[in-house]
Parts: C-alpha cells; structure tokens; sequence
C-alpha cells in the first residue's frame, strides 16, 4: 500500500479507504475524524464523529447537541480501530481541542496536522510533536501563512501595544476584532497574563464559547456583556470590548465612545488589509504556523514526504525540495484561509 492508497483527497474531503473514514469533511459523511471546531473544518450533520472531547462540545455548542447520530470522544494520544486503521490524537496547539491526528494502517504512518501553531497561548493545550516508533511517511500540514515574509512577531507585544493604547486613551473605546473560537479567549487570556485585570467587555456572539472556555479551567477573569443601552456611550471609555470582526463594521460597533478600531488576526502582517479593513490599531496574532514555525516542524518530525494544504503551497514545496524531502500540494477544497 502507497501512502495515496491510505488517504487521498476527495471533493467531501481526506478519505481513508480502509478505514472507510473521512477527515474535517466538508458534507455529511457517515464516518468523520474533525481535528477542531472551525466552522470550515467541523460541519453538522455527520454519522459518527472521532473528536477530542472539548471539540465535540463545541461542535454541539454551536450546532445543538444532535450535530450528528453518534459522538465518539478521544482521549489524547489514546489508540482507537476503525476496520483496522489506527487513529490517535495529539495536541495542536490552534484552539481549544485542537488535534493533530496520526493514522497507522501496516507499516504505514501519516500525521495529518488540521490546523496548529507553536506560539504562545494560555488558552489550549500546546502543540505536541507525535511520536511513533517508525519514521514518519507523511506530515499533512497546512500552509495559511507559509511564505518567508510571514513571521508572527511575539503575542506579548502585541497585547502590549494595546495596552500603550488604551494608557494613552483614556477617553476612547478600545474594540478589538476578534473571531469567536480560539481567537476571542487568546487575547483575553493574553491580557489577563500581561496583569490586565479590569472587566473584558464580549460581544454577545463570544458568550457561549467565552463560558465553555471557564466551564473547561481557563481562567479568563470578569468578563461582562457589552450591552449598552441609550445615553450610556461613556461607560465604555478607556475599556477593551471585543467582538466579531462583522459586529464592529454595522451599527454596533458605532454606538461606542470615539471608538478605537483594532483587529487581532495574523493577516495584520498585510497593511493593505489592515487598511482595507479601516483598522486604526492591528494586532499580528495569529493562530496559525508562521514561515518558521513550519519549517521547524518539519525538521523536528522529519517525514519521508510532506503534503500541503489549504494555503500557498508552492514556497514550502520548494524549500522541501530543496531539502531532499518529497513534497506536493494536496488541493483540498473548502477551508477558508480567512477565518484565523
Ligand atoms: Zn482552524
Ligand atoms: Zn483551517
């Protein structure tokens, strides 16, 4: 058996033909593995789903708990048969519940990554290396920021220039742009570490996810409703209110006091984007591998051939190439590179 022969990609998405299963499927499959809780990569109304326990909530959290016939829960690094194809999970370090998963078949191994960083981030568990006993076939990874002209600066000094900022605008609404799974709770669990400990104000999209995250032990200190009714504009001056980046285009986000526009995402590396999108304070956190970051785990695990996916593929195909390490684009269909 080729490594092609044990995943190949499919329009529904990775399919595994003797284990008859899918991976982050983008229809309704039967059998599903979802590695995390992006709305791209974890859709409802699957059969049976292989998921950490925390994505599994979310996927309930944001779909109502009959998302699909039959949750199947995973523990970490737990080895689970599916028609004799071994599945087992590990950290990724993109959101909370994020998995990479490791697929054996004989003497096959192939590490699908989903989505993953190495950063800082108080808010999941941290990326693991996998570790089997046999040299990996095939690292999967995806490529949303994989060119050299990507490098995420630290999440620390982002969080500190909107601290400077709201320091030295006291008057002012600080609203940060922030999406709702694993972006929204980083920077609140950022500024919490940076001694931050006033009220984070949330749009009422965050709630339910913001909860799920202190229901799960992480600790996101006072976080209220950013409910304002008429005449109240100042009571919102000199604080942080984060929402999605859709909220603070419409009326929502105007009703603030002399609001400051910021937006976390690692696209803010792009000026042009920032600008585009009227952003007068961008902060670069991302929740995605940055150039480096890709390079070094694939050096660390040190596959037979790399395959890449939702991204740009051709810069780390040449560097893999150049390297002496097989590489090819896998042409996925269905992820968004833009909802990081
Ligand atoms: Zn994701
Ligand atoms: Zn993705």
């Amino acid at each position: 058996m080729t490594p092609a022969q044990l995943l190949h990609p499919t329009p529904k998405g990775l399919y595994c033909p003797p284990g008859d299963f899918y991976i982050d499927p983008v229809t309704a499959v039967p059998r599903a593995l979802v590695t995390h809780g992006h709305a791209d990569h974890a859709r409802a109304g699957h059969g049976a789903v292989w998921a950490t326990r925390q994505t599994l909530d979310i996927m309930a959290i944001r779909y109502g708990s009959d998302h699909c016939r039959q949750p199947m829960p995973t523990e970490w690094r737990d080895k689970v048969k599916l028609n004799g194809v071994t599945i087992s999970f590990w950290p990724a370090g993109h959101v909370l519940g994020s998995a990479q998963i490791l697929v054996q078949y004989q003497d096959l191994q192939i590490v699908v990554s989903g989505d993953y960083k190495r950063g800082n981030d108080p808010t999941c568990a941290a990326y693991e290396a996998v570790e089997t006993e046999r040299p990996i076939d095939v690292f999967i990874t995806e490529a949303t920021f994989a060119l050299p002209v990507f490098r995420h600066p630290a999440p620390e000094d982002e969080i500190a220039k909107l601290l400077r900022s709201v320091d030295q605008f006291p008057q002012r609404t600080h609203l940060v742009g922030v999406y709702a799974l694993g972006k929204a709770q980083r920077v609140i669990g950022l500024l919490r570490r940076a001694g931050y400990d006033e009220t984070i104000y949330i749009h009422g999209a965050l709630e339910k996810l913001c909860s799920y995250y202190i229901d799960q032990g992480i600790e996101l200190g006072d976080l209220q409703s950013a409910t304002l009714d008429k005449g109240q504009k100042d009571s919102f001056a000199g604080k942080i209110v984060l929402g999605p980046p859709s909220a603070f285009v419409d009326r929502w986000g105007r009703r603030f006091a002399d609001p400051i526009s910021c937006f976390a995402s690692g696209w803010m590396q792009i000026r042009q984007r920032a600008k585009q999108r009227g952003v007068e304070l961008p902060l670069i956190l991302s929740d995605h591998c940055d150039w480096d970051e890709l390079l070094v785990t694939i050096k660390e695990l040190n596959p037979r051939e790399v395959w890449v996916t939702h991204g740009r593929d051709d810069a780390l195909i040449r560097w893999c190439e150049l390297n002496q390490i097989k590489a090819r684009p896998l042409n996925l269909v269905g992820y968004e590179e833009e909802n990081e």
